[in-house]
This record gives C-alpha cells, structure tokens and sequence, in this order.
C-alpha cells in the first residue's frame, strides 16, 4: 500500500524558524494513513531527536507503532517567504518519500487536491466520529440544531487544527460533565476567507491554543471559525445570565 500525503499539508505543516515551532509527521505501519503534528515546540522536539522519547514510543502524543518524521522549518527571514516556504516544502515532500521508503514505506506526495482525506489531529478532536454524542453518558443528538438547543450543552472550547481548519472542533460540555466534540464542519462550510496564514506575521497566533475564544482580525481563512467559537461562546454566557 502506497501512502498518499497531500502537499498541501506538508506546505501547512512547514512552518517558519521565527515561529520556534516545526511539525512532524506520523505514517502509520500499514502505510494506511498520516497525520501532521503541528506546532511542535522545537526544544521537545529536540528531546525526541536525542531519544528521550516518551516511554510508551508515542511522541508528542503520537500513536505507537507510527513512524514519525520531522518537518523541518523554513528560513522566513526572506521578503518572499511564502515562494521560499513552498520551496522548501517541495524539498521535504522529497526527503520524506526518501526517508519512508528506508522505513519500508511506499509514498507518494499529491500535488492535486483529488484524493478524498481524513487528517487525523492529536488533540483527539477529529478522531471523535461524525455522530454528536457525549463523551460521558453516550447521549445522542440527531441534528447538530438539537444540540445547539440544548440547555445542558455548555460551549466550552475551539480546539483549532492548524494544519487544515476545517479538521478543528468545538467542544461542549454536557450537563453530565462529558464532553461533545462537534466538527467545525458541520456549522461551516470550509472557508474562503483568504488563505491559512497561521505561522505567517499577520497571524497573531490564538488558534496555537485551545483555550482561547478570542477573535481574530487576520484574512485568513481560520478567521470565520473562531468568529463562530466567540458567538457560540456568548451565547451560552446570554443563556447563563438569564438562568441565574
Ligand atoms: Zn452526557
């Protein structure tokens, strides 16, 4: 089996040496899938690289048994670093081909955009299934308007997936505690608000944590999610507010 892995996310995951962060990837044995891991702290990451690896062999949170390669960063101390980071991403889709064919893995970088995907995030969030049920107590909803109905749903978190926004979810917190991770798809379609500028200096960096609900004023095309995570978030506070 031949893993196909998209430019595109190795061109997301190749990230500037300003931002102290680079990314890795992780093919999984039977060569099935990959996901991106990105940002990485580069000084864990330079942990991992002299074998301090976490004793369970799952790096960064990784899945074990996974081959994981590094994404270096780019030099983006260029006037033209978008040109220098897809250059560079070019040179790293072929270093991976390389490195995973010495790992006896047979794979392939796709330059179109035709080949149907699921990038898997760690943060767990994309590896819930597309059912919205609670973590807990394994409450259904049908509809995700049911869910934004309920009042023993809280919106609690935007959990953001840098690498491709559409990957990202928002997360509720049931009256039983449990959790309900929704795609971010099913309230938006994918954006076409400018490009993914994470990484770039216009990015002011909110979606590298998942905590926060603050909005963002950059063209980029992760913008529009977080607008949603802020209004879903004030809608639940409103909600509150008439509660108490
Ligand atoms: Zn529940």
């Amino acid at each position: 089996m031949t893993v196909k892995i998209k430019f595109v996310d190795i061109l997301r995951a190749t990230l500037g040496f300003r931002t102290g962060n680079e990314s890795w990837i992780g093919v999984s044995p039977d060569s099935n899938c990959y996901h991106i891991v990105s940002p990485v702290d580069t000084q864990i990451s330079k942990g991992v690289m002299a074998c301090n690896r976490p004793t369970d062999g799952t790096p960064f949170g990784g899945y074990r048994g996974w081959v994981y390669l590094r994404i270096p960063p780019f030099f983006d101390g260029v006037p033209d670093a978008e040109s220098a980071r897809r250059d560079h991403a070019v040179k790293v889709s072929q270093e991976l081909i390389k490195k995973l064919d010495r790992y006896g893995i047979l794979s392939s970088v796709e330059r179109e955009n035709c080949h149907p995907r699921k990038i898997q995030t760690v943060n767990n969030n994309a590896l819930v299934e597309q059912n919205l049920s609670c973590s807990s107590c394994n409450k259904t909803w049908k509809k995700l308007v049911d869910c934004v109905k309920d009042l023993d749903l809280m919106f609690l978190a935007y959990h953001p997936c840098v690498s491709d926004f559409v990957e990202g979810s928002y997360v509720f917190q049931h009256g039983c505690k449990g959790l309900v991770y929704i795609p971010v798809s099913r309230f938006i379609r994918r954006s076409n608000e400018g490009k993914n500028l994470a990484n770039f200096n216009a990015c002011p960096g909110y979606c590298y944590y998942n905590d926060s609900i603050q909005e963002c004023r950059a063209s980029c095309e992760g913008s529009p999610y977080r607008r949603l995570a802020r209004r879903l978030y004030e809608k639940v506070s409103d909600r509150r507010k008439r509660i108490q």
